[in-house]
């Protein structure tokens, strides 16, 4: 199909089911919050907000557009590009080098009748809590931990307790390969992204001596060629990723060695991505959790069943490697979340670190994930990433040791980080 072109459909039929479950009582409506009158109007009269047009975001907006959303709105900062043509199927050939955001809202309001689409080609960050502020609801399909964790800030930040209309809840989605989850925060209220960061640590590096003992899997053998025997042999003067030559010889001397140890799976393809580091993009994964995402959406603005969030459970995993496989749990509201809680965060350091290795270690620790964090005591600031002038004048204290310092076993600090202008982290040391 070219770009532009769309097919009609049969108005409208096509809203028949929608109403049914919009409109009618059934085994999960809430009596209390349920009003069948009131449903439709408030779906026609909300602001929503996606962030994110790609994998995901096609898929959810396609959804929301047809779950009954008439005001909808999407930032995404990125333009198509060819390799997106496979799985973002609002776009066409003759879309790349175009902004994703522009032309998945003008593709879904040409397919779906009487939706209003608006595209934002920016980042989040352009905006202010104003903006935020206008929607209902906001739904993100997002592949960068930073900017769930900016909107999440933002989101939480914005709560004000006497306003019943500054509580945004947010659905957000997120899959990596065969591998997905869906869940919404209620900020301030449920556990948020920044509670939950420990479900995205930095995927643990495999041990070298079990890549050069014992393997048990067929990344062990492509990492084991990749690391050791390309080191020993020196096929090639060096390594090129993108050389097929290259990573035929690495996938050999895998497949040898997982034949050496009976283990199965070392394919040319897993080689590429091992070496490369890829995780495919499988446009079922984005499918299942988009529609899960746009089925909480229309949970929370009909009540017609009560949401992930309601009263516990917020969030569902979801695999798809060994067949099909979803968790759905509660996870919990941290006390010492530097977002929505107001304890701080234990620390574990060696007091004979020094200040350099401290900030170092933050980028890498699965409970802060801070790449350029200013340090502040409760009396002094010890660091501090910008302006330069600041830069210049703390920087000798990045070779002195936490002691040298002054620093106390139970003393606080407080991080920011770029990435977070208006939070700041607050983390107790425990010298170990
Ligand atoms: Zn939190």
């Amino acid at each position: 199909m070219a770009s532009g072109e769309v097919h009609p459909a049969s108005e409208p039929s096509r809203w028949r089911y929608l109403d049914n479950v919009r409109t009618r009582a059934g085994p999960f409506t809430n009596d209390e919050v349920f009003d069948a009158g009131l449903v439709v109007d408030t779906m026609d009269n909300m602001k929503i907000l996606v962030i994110g047009a790609g994998g995901l975001g096609c898929e959810i907006l396609k959804n929301l557009a047809l779950s009954g959303f008439k005001d909808i709105h999407v930032i995404d900062m990125d333009t198509i590009d060819i390799s997106n043509l496979n799985r973002q199927f609002l776009f066409r050939k003759a879309d790349v080098g175009k902004f994703k955001a522009e032309v998945a809202a003008s593709f879904v309001e040409r397919r779906v009748k009487g939706v209003k689409i608006t595209p934002h080609n920016c980042k989040i960050q352009d905006f202010d809590e104003d903006f935020y502020m206008q929607f209902q609801l906001v739904v993100c399909g997002l592949d960068s931990i930073e900017a769930r964790r900016w909107i999440n800030a933002t989101l939480v930040n914005m709560v004000d307790p006497e306003v019943e209309d500054s509580y945004k809840p947010l659905i957000d989605g997120g899959t990596e390969g065969f591998k997905g989850q869906s869940r919404v925060v209620l900020p301030s209220v449920t556990s948020c992204i920044e509670c939950q960061l420990d479900m995205h640590a930095p995927r643990a590096a495999v041990p070298l001596c079990t890549i050069a003992t014992i393997p048990r899997q067929p990344e062990h053998c492509i990492e084991w060629a990749h690391i050791i025997a390309w080191d020993q042999e020196k096929p090639f003067p060096k390594l090129d990723n993108d050389d097929p030559e290259h990573i035929t010889w690495l996938y050999q001397k895998a497949l040898n060695r997982a034949e050496e140890y009976g283990i199965t799976g070392v394919t040319y393809s897993r080689t590429q991505g091992v070496v490369k580091n890829i995780i495919p993009a499988i446009a079922s994964t984005n499918a299942i959790i988009a529609a899960s995402c746009c089925n909480e959406a229309l949970k929370i603005a009909s009540n017609c069943a009560p949401s992930l969030g309601y009263p516990n459970d917020n969030y569902m995993m979801y695999s798809g490697n060994d067949s099909i496989y979803t968790y759905t749990f509660e996870h919990e509201k941290k006390d010492d979340c530097p977002v929505c809680g107001n304890l701080a965060r234990d620390l574990e350091v060696d007091p004979r670190s020094t200040l350099q290795e401290l900030i170092e270690s933050m980028a890498i620790r699965p409970e802060a994930q801070l790449k350029k964090p200013s340090v502040r005591s409760e009396s002094k600031t010890l660091y501090m990433q910008s302006p330069p002038s600041l830069e210049e004048k703390t920087r000798q204290n990045l070779d002195k040791t936490l002691t040298e310092l002054g620093l106390g076993d139970g003393e606080e600090i407080g991080v920011t980080d770029p990435s977070f202008a208006t939070v700041s982290f607050k983390f107790r040391l425990r010298f170990k």
